[in-house]
């Protein structure tokens, strides 16, 4: 056997013998978990419809999931990415040119230090050995409380801007978000890659709330 060989397996025997990341106690075996800690996650593996679009859904928003986006999201649990990145790899993901994560604004950027999506989507576009493509961004997100429904999508829609330096352009792409509750922004997202050319645009997030 090659010595890369060698130390590719070693790494991986090493790995699995780190503790999973969720109980702590038995070894991992599958993204930084074990095996009964991954077939406990509120899976549903469903295409859900809302806003006239389809969105693959890895998990139900339920206990643990909630909590561990939560932990990724607001408290800087960047390790939970190997896992939440797992668990949107565990869907059957199309075939597309391009991986566009969700944007946040530079305020949110700025509060966080991350994007969460662009981390897992980074995961994504690895796997599906295509580049992530961030061609909108995302102006300042405020509270939408009070607003009207209509004024709440308006709201949204207005937050997302196509960069003017955005010259490289792709007609299959696959949106990641973290969460899908009524889909407004990956509608609004949809809309704006629509009018950069793309034909075929997928959404994949790891959880949906029922709504
Ligand atoms: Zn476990």
């Amino acid at each position: 056997m090659p010595m890369f060989k060698l130390l590719e397996h070693g790494k991986s025997w090493l790995t699995r013998l780190q503790p999973c990341q969720l109980c702590l106690t038995d070894h991992q075996a599958i993204h930084s978990v074990c095996q009964d800690c991954w077939q406990q996650l509120p899976w549903v593996h469903q295409t859900i419809q809302r806003q006239e679009m389809q969105f693959q859904v890895a998990c139900d928003y339920a206990y643990p999931m909630d909590r561990l986006i939560q932990l990724f999201k607001y408290e800087q649990k960047l390790h939970l990415q190997n896992l939440l990145a797992g668990a949107l790899l565990s869907l059957e993901l199309p075939k597309v040119t391009a991986v566009v994560p969700m944007p946040i604004s530079t305020e949110r950027l700025a509060e966080r230090g991350y994007n969460q999506s662009l981390v897992l989507a980074k995961h994504v576009a690895k796997k599906l050995n295509v580049p992530i493509w961030q061609p909108v961004s995302r102006l300042k997100q405020h509270s939408q409380k009070g607003l009207s429904r209509l004024e709440r999508i308006e709201d949204i829609q207005s937050q997302f801007q196509i960069n003017t330096f955005s010259r490289i352009r792709y007609r299959r792409v696959l949106i990641i978000d973290d969460v899908v509750t009524t889909g407004s922004s990956i509608r609004a997202l949809s809309q704006k890659l629509e009018e950069l050319g793309c034909q075929k645009i997928y959404a994949a997030c790891l959880a949906g709330v029922q709504i």
